[in-house]
């Protein structure tokens, strides 16, 4: 199995989220998951490729050709895959998972998310994606999606196709027994 992260290029300022970064990373060595990201060296990217590799998994990377250009990929990776640009790239990742699981992270991270659940929403994939709500980082993010199908422009069955998760074991079976939704129209 194969699942796409997005994460944050920066740690944040509490370290519990690194913290969580190295947890998730070695929880896919042992489940024999390989990770999926965008094959970045800096923050929680960086921080949960090390874990994995360190645990013995496997990393594959996508990355921008200019990113890379400025040494920000991973070098350590067990595969490095370049691509023209950052469209290309999350249509690469978006092809290559099985699910998707967002850690904290910034706008990057936020805009990775919403497209895949969007695609999700429109029927483009019916995997699964994941909030990884680590320390409830993402409470209020959640409070507002939950006002967006009080105002009717989203269907509670669209709401929940985002499964959110504060541990592991929840991750997994998220991850694991997921059924899509009807699409949208
Ligand atoms: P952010 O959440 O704004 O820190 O952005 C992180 C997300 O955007 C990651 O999931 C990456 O796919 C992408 N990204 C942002 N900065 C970088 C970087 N320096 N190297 C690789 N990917 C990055």
């Amino acid at each position: 199995m194969k699942v796409t992260v997005f994460c944050g290029a920066s740690f944040g300022h509490n370290p519990v989220y690194q913290q969580a970064a190295t947890e998730l990373g070695q929880f896919f060595a042992q489940q024999d998951i390989e990770l999926v990201f965008g094959g970045g060296h800096v923050g929680l990217m960086g921080t949960i490729a090390d874990a994995v590799l360190e645990a013995g998994g496997r990393v594959h990377g996508v990355i921008p050709e200019y990113l890379q250009s400025r040494e920000l990929a991973h070098e350590g990776l067990t595969t490095l895959e370049v691509v023209a640009d950052m469209h290309a790239r999350k249509a690469r990742m978006a092809e290559l998972a099985d699910a998707f699981v967002a850690l904290p992270g910034g706008i990057g991270t936020l805009e990775e998310l919403f497209e895949v659940w969007t695609w999700g929403q429109l029927g483009h994939h019916a995997k699964p994606v994941v909030l990884y709500n680590v320390n409830g980082f993402y409470d209020r993010l959640l409070t507002f999606v939950h006002s967006l199908a009080e105002e009717g422009f989203i269907k509670p069955a669209h709401s929940d196709m985002l499964q959110v998760v504060d541990n592991l074991q929840a991750l997994l079976t998220a991850v694991q027994h997921y059924q899509a939704p009807a699409n949208k129209w």
